[in-house]
C-alpha cells in the first residue's frame, strides 16, 4: 500500500511541477479560504458505515482550485487533513493515505480546470467558465471517491464496487451541492473582490453546519428504525417487527401466495436458569439461541424475540402444508435442545411451540398471535414439544385468563381448598404424613389444579396470603389428626416470594402456638432454584424456620441446578426426589442411577430422602430395596380432600412390610391397605 502511496506522491509533484506555471499564490485570498475550510472542519461528522469525514472542506478546495491553482488547492487539502488528524483515531498509515488523497485530488482538479480554460478559451465572464468549474468539481469529486474507497477496499475488503458505492452514496448529494456553492462563491469573488471570499467562508461553515445536521438526522432516523424493530439483547426482530412482518405476509397470501404458519416458542426451563445461575446465563443462552434458529429456519423467515423467553417465528414463504410446518418445528426443537455452554457450564432448555395458521386461525397478526400463544399454553400443559391451534384450546384459555381475575375472589370466599397426598415410611408402609396440596374449588369451572395457577399467584402479591391460608388449613388439619391419636405430620410447600417475607417465620409460630401442633410435625418444602435466586437470604429465612423446629425438605430434587455447598450450608431435613425420575425409573436405567446416588447422597449429607411420584408396586418394592425412607403417589393415593383422606386413612389396614400393594387396587382408586401410625 506504501508504494502505491509513493507512486502517488511522485505523481503529484510531477504534476505540480506541470502545473506551477498556472497558480497564484496570493496570500489574502489563500489565508481566507484556508482558515474558513478549518474552521467549517472542525466541526465535522463522522458517518459510521463510511468511515470518511464529512465537511465544507470540499468547497474550500474547489474553490482555491479554481481561484488559485492545484499547488495552494493541495496545501489547503494537505492542511485539513493534518488539522482534523489529532482529533481522529487514525493510525499513521492511515493519515498518511488521507494526505495523499487531499493532496492528489485538489492538484488534478487544478490541472484539469486551468487546462481546460486553456483549451476552451473560456474567462470569467463566459457562462461556460462556471460549467467547466462544475466539471472541475465532478473530477475532483470521482478522483476523491476514487481514492477513499480503493482505500476502504484495501482496509476492510469487500467488493470495490461495494466499497465505492458505500463511500460515495451519503456524499453524493452534499458534494454536488458543493459544486453549486463553489460556482456561486466563484462568481462573487470574480464580480465583487477577493475579500468578499470571507462572506463565502462564513457560507462554507454554515453550509457544512446543515450538512452535518443533515446527515446526522438522517443517521439518527436510521438508528431510530433500527432500535424500534430490533431487540437489543439478541439483535433479532421485536415484537413490533413480527407483527408488521405477519401482516406483510398476509398481502403476500392475499395476493395468491399461498398458506402460512406463525409460531410461538416458549424456553422450558428458562426461568430456572435465570433465577438459579443468575441473568447473566439467561443473557447469555438467548443470545447464542437467536443465530440458531435463524439458521434453522433459514432464508426467506424471520425470527423475533418477542420479550423474556418467548420468540416468534415465521417461515419462509415455501414452508405451506401442515407437514411441512411440522417438519420444520422438529428442526426448531432440535437446535433449542442441543446444549448451550455458558462459561463452562453445559446448559439445556426445552421449547413448547404453539403454531397458528393463515387463513384458517385469524385474519390479523394479532388474531394469528393469540392463537399461537394459546396453542402454546396447550402444548406447554400436554408437556409437548408442538401444538397446532384448534378452537377448543380457546375454551380452555378463556378459562385460564378468568381464573386469574377471580383469584382475589377465590381467596375471600372458601374456595381455595387443601387437598392431602399420604406419605408412607418404606421400611413398614405406615403413613407417617401428608403432603398438603393446594386446589382451587372453582363455582363454574370445577377443581382447579394448582399448576393452572399458583404460578400466576406468584407473580401478583397474592401469594403470601395463599400460602398463609394453605399453611392454616393443613396445621389445623394435622392437629385435628393427632387428636385423632394419630402421629402425623404435614407438609406445605413454600414459593420463593415466602422465602423474602420476614413475617413468615413468626406467623409459622403463631399458627402452631393456636393450634396445639409442635413445630415438628411441620415440614416445609422448598425447591432447588428457590434457595439459589438468593442464596444468603434463603439461607437466613429457612435457617429461622428451621429454627422453630420446624422441618425442612428441598422439594423436587434434581431439577434445577443446586450447589452442594449451598444445600449443607442450609439446615435441612430431608430431600425430595422429583417425580420425573421416579416415576419412570423401572423402565430408564439413567433415571434409576439419579434415583439411587441422590438416595446415597441424602444419606450421607445425614438426610431423609423422600420419592414422589411412585405410580407402581414395583416401584416402591424398588425404593425400599435402594434404602429410601419415604415414598408418595398415585400408586399409594392420589391428594384427596380432608374428609376423604380420613376416611382413607380408617380404612388403611395394617399390612405386613413386605407384601408390596397391588397396582390394580391402586388402579381402581380402591384405599390401598396401609398402617397408619398410631392408628
Ligand atoms: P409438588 O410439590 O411436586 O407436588 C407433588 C405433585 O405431584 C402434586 O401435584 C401431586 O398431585 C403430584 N403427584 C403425586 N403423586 C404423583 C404420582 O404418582 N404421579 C404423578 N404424575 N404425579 C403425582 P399437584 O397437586 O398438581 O401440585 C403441583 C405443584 O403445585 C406442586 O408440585 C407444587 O409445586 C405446587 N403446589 C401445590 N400446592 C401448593 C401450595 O400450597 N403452595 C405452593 N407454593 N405451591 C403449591
Ligand atoms: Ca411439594
Ligand atoms: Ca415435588
Amino acid at each position: 500500500m506504501l508504494a502505491a502511496s509513493g507512486l502517488l506522491l511522485i505523481t503529484a509533484l510531477a504534476i505540480a511541477a506541470l502545473t506551477g506555471g498556472s497558480d497564484r499564490w496570493s496570500l489574502g485570498p489563500l489565508l481566507i479560504i484556508t482558515a474558513f475550510t478549518l474552521a467549517s472542519d472542525f466541526a465535522t461528522v463522522e458517518i459510521k458505515s463510511a468511515t470518511i469525514l464529512v465537511s465544507g472542506s470540499f468547497v474550500g478546495i474547489l474553490l482555491t482550485a479554481v481561484l488559485l491553482g492545484g499547488a495552494p488547492a493541495a496545501v489547503v487539502g494537505a492542511l485539513t487533513i493534518l488539522e482534523s488528524w489529532p482529533r481522529s483515531t487514525r493510525s499513521f498509515t492511515s493519515l498518511l493515505l488521507n494526505l495523499l488523497t487531499y493532496v492528489t485530488y485538489p492538484l488534478l482538479a487544478g490541472l484539469f480546470f486551468h487546462a481546460l480554460l486553456r483549451i476552451t478559451g473560456v474567462g470569467v465572464n463566459n457562462v461556460e467558465y462556471y460549467l467547466v468549474i462544475f466539471a472541475t468539481a465532478n473530477v475532483a469529486l470521482a478522483i476523491n471517491f476514487g481514492l477513499t474507497a480503493a482505500y476502504a477496499w484495501r482496509l476492510y475488503g469487500g467488493s470495490l464496487l461495494q466499497r465505492v458505492t458505500e463511500v460515495f452514496m451519503p456524499m453524493l448529494a452534499p458534494e454536488l451541492f458543493a459544486a453549486l456553492l463553489t460556482m456561486a462563491a466563484v462568481y462573487i469573488a470574480v464580480h465583487t473582490g477577493t475579500f468578499s471570499l470571507a462572506l463565502v467562508g462564513l457560507v462554507i461553515v454554515v453550509f457544512q453546519y446543515l450538512t452535518g445536521e443533515l446527515l446526522k438526522s438522517r443517521q439518527r432516523s436510521k438508528e431510530l428504525q433500527r432500535i424500534a424493530t430490533t431487540d437489543e439483547l439478541t439483535g433479532l426482530a421485536n415484537r413490533e417487527r413480527f407483527s408488521e412482518a405477519i401482516q406483510e405476509r398476509i398481502q403476500w397470501a392475499e395476493e395468491g401466495g399461498g398458506p402460512f404458519a406463525v409460531m410461538l416458542m416458549d424456553l422450558d426451563r428458562f426461568k430456572e436458569i435465570n433465577d438459579t445461575l443468575g441473568h447473566h446465563y439467561g443473557d447469555v443462552l438467548l443470545r447464542d439461541l437467536g443465530p440458531r434458529l435463524v439458521a434453522a429456519v433459514g432464508d426467506g423467515g424471520l425470527v423475533a424475540r418477542l420479550g423474556g423467553d418467548e420468540f416468534g417465528v415465521l417461515l419462509g414463504p415455501e414452508v405451506q402444508a401442515l407437514s411441512a410446518v411440522e417438519h420444520q418445528v422438529g428442526r426448531l426443537t432440535a437446535v433449542v435442545g442441543e446444549p448451550f455452554s455458558v462459561d463452562e457450564l453445559s446448559l439445556e432448555v426445552g421449547a413448547s411451540i404453539g403454531i397458528a395458521r393463515y387463513p384458517q386461525d385469524g385474519e390479523d397478526s394479532h388474531a394469528l398471535l393469540r392463537c399461537a400463544d394459546i396453542a402454546m399454553y396447550a402444548a406447554k400443559e400436554a408437556q409437548a414439544d408442538y401444538k397446532v391451534y384448534a378452537a377448543e384450546q380457546n375454551q380452555h384459555s378463556i378459562r385460564r385468563l378468568s381464573v386469574i381475575s377471580d383469584i382475589r375472589h377465590a381467596l375471600a370466599s372458601d374456595q381455595i381448598v387443601v387437598h392431602y397426598q399420604p406419605i408412607v415410611d418404606l421400611d413398614d408402609l405406615r403413613v407417617t404424613g401428608a403432603e398438603g396440596l393446594v386446589r382451587w374449588q372453582h363455582p363454574e369451572h370445577g377443581l382447579i389444579p394448582p399448576g393452572a395457577f399458583v404460578q400466576t399467584v406468584e407473580q401478583t402479591g397474592l401469594i403470601g396470603p395463599l400460602t398463609r391460608y394453605v399453611l392454616e388449613r393443613s396445621i389445623a388439619e394435622c392437629a385435628a389428626w393427632r387428636k385423632a391419636k394419630r402421629n402425623l405430620s404435614v407438609a406445605v410447600n413454600l414459593s420463593v416470594r415466602n422465602l423474602l417475607d420476614r413475617d413468615l417465620p413468626r406467623e409459622i409460630e403463631r399458627m402452631l402456638d393456636s393450634y396445639g401442633l409442635p413445630a415438628d410435625a411441620l415440614q416445609l418444602e422448598i425447591t432447588e432454584s428457590m434457595i439459589m435466586s438468593d442464596p444468603d437470604r434463603a439461607v437466613a429465612t429457612v435457617t429461622r424456620l428451621s429454627g422453630l423446629g420446624v422441618r425442612m425438605s428441598v422439594d423436587d430434587f434434581g431439577t434445577g441446578y443446586s450447589s452442594l455447598a449451598n444445600l449443607r450450608r442450609l439446615p435441612i431435613d430431608e430431600l425430595k426426589i422429583d417425580r420425573s425420575f421416579v416415576s419412570p425409573m423401572l423402565r430408564d436405567e439413567s433415571d434409576l442411577i439419579i434415583v439411587r446416588s441422590t438416595i446415597n447422597l441424602g444419606h450421607d449429607l445425614g438426610l431423609k430422602v423422600i420419592a414422589e411420584g411412585v405410580e407402581d408396586a414395583d416401584t416402591l418394592q424398588r425404593l425400599a430395596l435402594l434404602g429410601c425412607d419415604l415414598a408418595q403417589g398415585y400408586h399409594l393415593s392420589r391428594p384427596l380432600a380432608a374428609p376423604d383422606f380420613d376416611r382413607w386413612l380408617l380404612e388403611a389396614a395394617p399390612l405386613p412390610p413386605t407384601v408390596a400393594l397391588s397396582p390394580a387396587m391402586a388402579d381402581r382408586g380402591d384405599p390401598p391397605a396401609l398402617a397408619a401410625s398410631g392408628a
